[in-house]
């Protein structure tokens, strides 16, 4: 195992961080207040070459391997504290985009590829239905075929950059009695008849990703839009787990911004007629936060080294997205602690990873999900 950063690596997450720092982190307060999604900084992000990181390089992209693509979701995430891009970002990239890459046809692959690596189209992938969340094998959409064309009906709900999206990645099920073997993914364009888009649904934090909505009625989509097989939607979804697990990888960024935060914060603040972090008790939720950061770190670049290596197992994504999630919620709390009162306010950043940590241990398969998946594993080795 070697996660040495070669010099490359090491440039483009300083070129990432800086950028992200200059580009994205100066209007993040406003736009938090607003609850808006900026084109603007999606464009820049996109002439960064951050919107096509991991697809290659024949389709647009930037051809990189998973632990580059994880380092600069950290240094992105680092730098601007920009924890709704932060989702959005690795919704396009890596749930919508990558399924593409490791599914599609040729033709499909060139159609949908370029335009997502140039900014010219926001992905969206839409799993989850209002009755079927944790158990998406319970869904209800449909995809009925006529002629050339397949009918979708149905709904999806929670689904990260759907009020912006302008290909959604779709699953519907062919067959509704056979469960899990009828699911089927279908690329879903914007301006389909039949297709609509619901408006941002109201978070409580991390509003510069809209997270909306999507309804299908009699939405006629190309067959040639089909991703795969008939039926073979389930295999694939397990199969794309791992790029989706590394979404989580901005995590690490976001929790080594909060500690440095909060290291800042407590050898400035005077209580006791000493700076806080003379308090022992304050420096245990330093040195806890610091633990918890190193080894999610090392689950993150882990998971990414095994995927270079097409050695990465369910088990081991399932082990990294609970660990590092859980570890961000312990972490945040500890943060607003140290900050006390003014964590509470929305003048420091820290305050909104509180809400924002909640989420990840929720969105992409809840913890309780998570160690169902080890568990059975586990037992089945
Ligand atoms: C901010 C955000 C962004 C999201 N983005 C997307 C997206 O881009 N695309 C998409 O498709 N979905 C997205 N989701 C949806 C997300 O994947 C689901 O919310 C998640 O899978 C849980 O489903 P649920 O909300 O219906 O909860 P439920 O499945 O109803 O779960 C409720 C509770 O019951 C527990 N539970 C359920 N079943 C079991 C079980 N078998 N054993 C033990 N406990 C169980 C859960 O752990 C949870 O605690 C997003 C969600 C959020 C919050």
């Amino acid at each position: 195992m070697d996660f040495t950063i070669s010099e490359e690596q090491r440039l483009l997450c300083e070129t990432v961080e800086k950028f992200a720092r200059k580009e994205v982190a100066p209007s993040l307060a406003a736009r938090e207040e607003s609850g808006e999604f900026s084109r603007e900084i999606w464009q820049k992000m996109a002439a960064q070459g951050l919107l096509g990181l991991c697809i290659p390089e024949a389709y647009g992209g930037g051809g990189c391997d998973a632990l580059t693509t994880v380092l600069a979701m950290e240094a992105f995430s680092r730098g601007s504290r920009d924890l709704g891009m932060t989702v959005a970002w690795p919704s396009h990239l890596l749930l919508a985009a990558m399924p593409i890459v490791e599914l599609g046809s040729e033709e499909q692959k060139r159609k949908y590829l370029p335009p997502m690596a140039a900014g010219q189209s926001i992905g969206a992938m839409a799993l989850t239905e209002p009755e079927a969340g944790s158990d998406a094998t319970a869904l209800r959409s449909t995809a009925q075929r006529d002629g050339d064309y397949y009918l979708l009906n149905g709904s999806k709900t929670f689904i990260s950059n759907a009020p912006v999206a302008d290909l959604l990645l779709v699953f519907a099920s062919v067959d509704l009695s056979k469960k899990a073997g009828g699911l089927t993914i279908f690329v879903v364009e914007r301006d389909t008849p039949g297709l609509t888009l619901g408006p941002p649904l109201k978070k409580y934090e991390g509003a510069t990703s809209p997270t909306g909505e999507v309804f299908f009625d009699d939405c006629r989509v190309p067959a040639a839009n089909l991703i795969g097989s008939e039926g073979g939607g389930f295999a694939a979804m397990l199969m794309s787990l791992g790029w989706e697990r590394l979404a989580f990888a901005p995590i690490v960024g976001a929790m080594e911004a909060d500690l440095a935060d909060c290291i800042d914060y407590a050898k400035q603040r005077v209580q006791g007629g000493r700076p806080i972090a003379k308090h022992q008790l304050v420096q245990a939720l330093l040195a806890e936060m610091k633990m918890d950061l190193e080894a999610s770190r090392f689950l993150a670049y882990h998971l990414a080294w095994k995927m270079d290596q097409g050695e990465a197992t369910g088990l081991d994504a399932a082990v990294a997205k609970t660990f590092i999630t859980e570890a961000y919620e312990r972490n945040s709390r500890k943060a607003v602690q140290v900050f006390g009162g003014y964590g509470c306010m929305r003048e420091y950043p820290v305050g909104r990873s509180l809400w924002i940590s909640k989420m990840t241990t929720i969105g992409g398969g809840t913890s309780q999900i998570q160690r169902t998946i080890i568990g059975r594993m586990l037992a089945s080795m």
